[in-house]
């Protein structure tokens, strides 16, 4: 067996959300990475992007890799809401400026793909002890933890990061029971080029199946789309020649970015909500999808996930400054009381969004309306919705506060 690795911190997952945490932890503890490769990872590429609110792309500032990601980072100056649903009430259209809040913009959109490689080389070159591998099992022991790969490598560590995602072998070892659903719905995630400008507008179309949000890129004529509907239309769009697909994006868009072309790859993911029911267990701390799923409407996901990573490495700096033990009970109990409410907030909050727009019921139709018109008319509520939007409900972790660049 390869000599073994004793760290303070051991991140299981080398997706954008244990990056990201992995990183953050080196400020204060020495940290080491499982996890596959970026391109071994994704064996087809991912054709995601992530709308990064601006506490993000302060964290990513923070980590020293925000300047490598700007050629890749589209701002986002406006989301517009549109209800395409065709019900009886129309609610009327609802546009959020970023100038409201004295914004340029209200963060970024990246590709996924370029968010992991950057974030993936800054880990390489900094963290001494990448391990581009799968973790195949893991013990959870009274003082440490050990995790076992192929056979080859044994990392000890204090604290296991579990950052794994759906599947997560941290979760199930640290016993951490999850509660999930399904949807009967899927999102296509591709990018298109189109005849009209986007001029830094997202617009979020809410229809009967599900929702169609297009985001900016970084060329003014091409943005990304997210085409949530019902798992039976969506195998039907994905069965449509280029042509076709292009011309139904186009109708469905209503025109609003003229005509649609050159559609890219695409890839589906099935919509489900998953949230576990705490964020730690014996040694463990999870971040990332590993810890909540949200069906991919109003841009949390990620943010989420990186809320999760820098305020764990608040609670660990504090912990090793007073000479604690990083995988110590109060160091957890820590983590997952400062977690839980943004948490919740966020899974309910979006997993309420998603079914009241399926929803025909009368009284929601009315009640959503009146809320886009109240937001319409009153811009001190406008302005609080979309700091709700951007801003937990708690203070932010320190590598997410603005600072003079
Ligand atoms: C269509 C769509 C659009 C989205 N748009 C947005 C958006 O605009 N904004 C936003 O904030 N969020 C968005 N999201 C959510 C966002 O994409 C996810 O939250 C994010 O990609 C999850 O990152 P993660 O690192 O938590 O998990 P993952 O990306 O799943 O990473 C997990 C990593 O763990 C590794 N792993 C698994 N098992 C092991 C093991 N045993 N050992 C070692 N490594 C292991 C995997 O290889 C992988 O690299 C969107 C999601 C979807 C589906």
């Amino acid at each position: 067996m390869a000599e073994a690795i004793d760290t303070n911190v051991a991140v299981v997952g080398a997706g954008p959300a244990g990056l990201a945490a992995a990183l953050a932890l080196a400020c204060n503890a020495s940290v080491a990475v499982i996890g596959p490769a970026p391109q071994a990872a994704n064996k087809s590429v991912d054709t995601r992007t992530a709308a990064l609110l601006e506490s993000s792309v302060d964290l990513l500032k923070a980590l020293g890799v925000f300047d490598e990601l700007r050629p890749h980072a589209a701002p986002l100056k406006a989301i517009r809401i549109i209800d395409a649903s065709g019900s009886l009430l129309r609610a009327p259209d609802l546009e959020f400026r970023a100038s409201e809040l004295g914004l340029e913009a209200f963060g970024y959109n990246i590709a996924n793909s370029a968010l992991i490689e950057v974030l993936y080389a800054k880990a390489a070159s900094v963290l001494p002890a990448l391990q581009p591998a799968n973790v195949g099992r893991i013990e959870l022991l009274q003082t440490r933890a050990v995790l076992i790969g192929d056979g080859v490598w044994r990392i000890a560590a204090g604290l296991v990061v579990g950052a794994d995602g759906l599947n997560s072998i941290c979760r199930k070892a640290a016993g951490i029971p999850v509660s999930e659903q399904r949807f009967d719905q899927i999102a296509i995630a591709t990018s298109f080029t189109h005849c009209a400008p986007h001029e830094g507008v997202s617009i979020e179309l809410h229809q009967r199946g599900g929702s169609i949000t297009t985001v900016p890129l970084t060329e003014p004529y091409a943005s990304s789309v997210i085409w949530i509907d019902r798992t039976d239309e969506i195998q039907r769009i994905m069965r449509l020649d280029a042509a076709s697909f292009e011309r139904e994006l186009q109708d469905r868009l209503g025109g609003m970015l003229g005509h649609v072309r050159a559609v890219g790859a695409c890839s589906q993911f099935p919509i489900a909500r998953l949230a576990a029911e705490s964020l730690v267990g014996r040694r463990t701390a999870l971040v990332g999808e590993a810890a909540h799923i949200l069906p991919p409407i109003g841009a949390q996901g990620l943010n989420l996930g990186l809320r999760d990573a820098a305020t764990l490495a608040d609670c660990v700096s504090v912990a090793l400054k007073r000479g604690r033990d990083p995988g110590g009970g109060d160091v957890l109990a820590a983590y997952d009381r400062a977690r839980r409410v943004d948490v919740l907030t966020r899974t309910y909050g979006v997993d309420l969004l998603s079914r009241s727009l399926l929803s025909g019921f009368l009284p929601l139709l009315v009640a959503r309306g009146i809320v886009t018109y109240g937001l319409n008319a009153l811009p001190p509520l406008r302005r609080l919705a979309m700091r709700i939007g951007m801003l937990p409900p708690t203070e932010l972790p320190s590598l997410m506060r603005p600072r003079a660049h």
